[in-house]
């Protein structure tokens, strides 16, 4: 507990766990809005207020000022380690030295530090979960609730992401899809529906019985990629990650398997918390990306060098304006709603980032016409 007391009373404007920072922000708010904004959900409200942005931003670069760095040893030397946990270097760019920042806290009493890297910027968990006790953090019961109204917002939410993409996702055309992550089968389901050959992995047992409940012609398999065959012979034409990028303790490791697991002309989808959003710069410790199970939080930069450390020749980024906007199921007003989108577009693209990775120049050629590709490897390149 000792460690970042400092950090949260001097150099943290939105206090740690606590919330006495904030009040001034609630006040402040109040004086320069009064309650025209009182209406608008709270996840809504920083992108539509005029100014906020500006005034986060700031707020953020003042944060990021005057939080110390520190080497690894006088950080691992002043903070707790628990059994299952270990100190790391930032994995994107290899940097030791460490920014504490957050110590997000959630209900069950779970706790945990987060670290920004000061040479990249990258975010993540620190002291962090040791990748053979992962399966600490997930419970039995995980998939009990992937069922109903939630099913149903889930599959909406991954059409919404496709159709960002589109024409990539329209039609399957018996394309082969590897879901990682496949949890209960929801996506495979959307991808058997539209014409991919699609398989899934897990390591979720419960999660992989209900997805053969689900599931036609896709099929759901139990362990690692490399533990099935089907899945370790590759030329996968799409691979897709929802809401597991996040989780990942060895993400390099991961992706140049992803790469080398797909076809020449093959593409990466991954759906992730934003820690580039704005939201985050609001809410600090108290954003809802800092989630109990939650290692490593990527932006649109760090998100990039992840891929292309690991071979994918170029990327491109579909913004998240919520899903209700997108839906037109919000009950912001019209003028709100563009104001949103505006500053989304303006901002770092939302609370959840929507990426496609390409994995060389073929895909690009193929793939990237309609889309703004940002290259990550020269033409014919290499990693
Ligand atoms: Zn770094």
């Amino acid at each position: 507990m000792p460690a970042l007391s400092m950090v949260e009373s001097r150099g943290n404007p939105y206090g740690g766990p606590g919330r006495h920072r904030s009040m001034n922000w609630k006040s402040l708010a109040r004086l320069a809005y009064g309650s025209r904004y009182a209406k608008v959900p709270s996840s809504q409200r920083v992108y539509v207020r005029p100014g906020e942005r500006w005034a986060r931003e700031a707020q953020w670069q003042w944060l990021i000022r005057r939080a110390p760095i520190l080497t690894l040893d006088e950080y691992a030397a002043r903070t707790e380690l628990g059994a299952i946990e270990e100190f790391l270097s930032c994995m994107m760019c290899g940097e030791s030295r460490q920014q504490p920042l957050f110590e997000p806290a959630g209900g069950n009493g779970w706790r945990y530090r987060v670290v920004r890297c000061p040479a990249c910027g990258f975010l993540y968990r620190n002291p962090n979960v040791r990748p053979e006790r992962l399966g600490d953090l997930y419970a039995t019961g995980y998939s009990g609730f992937l069922t109903g109204a939630y099913a149903a917002n889930r599959q909406r939410r991954y059409e919404l992401v496709m159709r960002g993409f589109s024409p990539v996702f329209d039609e399957g055309k018996e394309r082969r899809l590897l879901d990682f992550g496949c949890g209960a089968g929801l996506f495979l389901e959307l991808a058997e529906r539209r014409g991919f050959d699609a398989c899934g992995v897990d390591l979720s047992a419960d999660s992989v019985e209900q997805a053969g409940m689900r599931l036609r012609r896709a099929r759901a398999f139990f362990g690692a990629p490399e533990d099935v065959p089907e899945i370790a012979a590759g030329g996968f034409d799409v691979i897709t990650l929802w809401s597991v990028l996040a989780h990942l303790p060895r993400p390099l490791e991961d992706f140049a398997r992803f790469r080398r697991l797909l076809a020449p002309g093959g593409l990466l989808l991954i759906l992730t918390v934003n820690a580039g959003s704005l939201l985050l710069k609001a809410c600090g410790p108290g954003w809802n990306g800092f989630t109990k199970n939650h290692l490593m939080f990527y932006d649109s930069r760090t998100v990039r060098t992840l891929l292309r450390r690991t071979g994918f020749a170029g990327v491109a980024f579909a913004p998240h304006y919520g899903d209700s906007v997108e839906a037109g199921t919000t009950r912001l007003r019209p003028e709100l709603a563009a104001r949103l989108r505006r500053t989304v577009e303006r901002g770092d693209g939302g609370n959840m980032m929507r990426v496609l990775a390409f994995a060389d120049d073929e895909a690009i050629g193929r793939w990237g016409a309609s889309l703004d590709v940002h290259r990550l490897l020269p033409p014919g390149g290499r990693a």
